[in-house]
């Protein structure tokens, strides 16, 4: 009998590869299905995640975590920048690199059980929970402890390759696979910030941080008003190089990362935004702002090329 797998040689325990060659075999495995950058990290490098977002609340035996980053296609972030049109940012750098890297994670998954390795891999950034802003996993934050890239400024991951212009995806496995170290470099260093004043709804501060621990060791990136960013990628408001549907006043909140209280503002003015559609009224449109990230580029900005060019 002949049984279809993702290309990895059913395995036997005792015929199994060593850590060294699974790692590599992994590694090759996601560029070779289209990743543009891949990394590991041992599970223990989340420990400091919140318990609604720690990898074993979805598999409890993981040992490893794969990162996968897909990058965004220069012309489209240019275009983007400019402001004619929304349209080839949202396919090609929304939907179309997560629908690519939903196929990536399967397929590797299935590859690592090929080796009897049960692997469980997560979602892009397409699923929320909208309650809590939040998705099953932080895959930026996976990505920084895999050494794919450091949190930055903007909140987002910074890779040395692509800057912020990069979408994630995340595979658990049973696997133990060789860490890569998480980088060193600081990418924000020296950088013009231009993440914070592109903003249009000034959701990104210079002067407000947010610190993780992994391995032991202390790291800062910016903190992001949860309130204005989705206000400005909700379609709330009218501004600068914006494809918004509405023009309303941002409420005013003391907390403005309170996601829940944001959901309710939302709701709220919904029922101003669109009165002639009651089936509408409450809709979570994003329009895809999006223009902090792909704004950094950071090697390039401290040698004074300019992005929107
Ligand atoms: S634009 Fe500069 S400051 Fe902002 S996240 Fe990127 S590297 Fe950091
Ligand atoms: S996505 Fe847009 S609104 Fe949100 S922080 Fe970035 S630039 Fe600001």
């Amino acid at each position: 009998m002949r049984t279809k797998s993702s290309g990895a040689k059913v395995l036997k325990k005792a015929t199994r590869p060593s850590q060294e060659a699974l790692t590599r075999a992994v590694k090759e495995k996601a560029l070779s299905l289209g990743a543009h950058l891949v990394g590991v990290a041992p599970v223990e490098r989340m420990e400091s995640a919140p318990p609604e977002l720690h990898p074993r609340r979805l598999l409890p035996e993981a040992r490893s975590l794969i990162s996968m980053a897909y990058r965004i296609n220069r012309g489209i972030q240019q275009l983007h920048l400019r402001g004619p049109s929304p349209m080839p940012f949202s396919r090609f750098a929304g939907l179309e690199p997560k629908i690519r890297l939903d196929d990536m994670a399967l397929d590797l998954a299935n590859f690592l059980e090929d080796m009897d390795y049960i692997s469980l891999p997560i979602p892009a950034n397409q699923y929320y929970y909208q309650e809590k802003g939040v998705g099953e996993i932080s895959h930026r934050h996976v990505a920084m402890a895999a050494g794919i890239g450091r949190l930055g400024r903007g909140g987002f991951l910074v890779t040395p390759q692509y800057g912020g212009a990069v979408q994630l995806i995340s595979v658990l496995t049973t696997a133990s696979l060789l860490a890569d170290p998480i980088l060193k470099e600081d990418p924000c260093q020296g950088c013009p910030q231009p993440c914070v004043s592109i903003c249009p709804v000034q959701a990104l501060r210079r002067d407000r941080d947010r610190v993780i621990v992994m391995d032991g060791k202390e790291y800062r990136y910016g903190w992001l008003s949860y309130l204005r960013c989705q206000w400005g990628c909700g379609g709330m408001v009218m501004g600068d190089r914006f494809y918004a549907l509405s023009d309303l006043p941002m409420p005013s909140l003391e907390e403005e990362d309170d996601s829940e209280q944001v959901r309710v503002e939302f709701l709220l003015a919904g029922e101003k935004r669109f009165p002639w559609d009651r089936a509408n009224r409450a809709a979570f449109q994003y329009n895809a702002c999006s223009k902090c990230y792909v704004v950094c580029h950071p090697e390039r900005l401290k040698k004074g090329e300019q992005q929107d060019r």
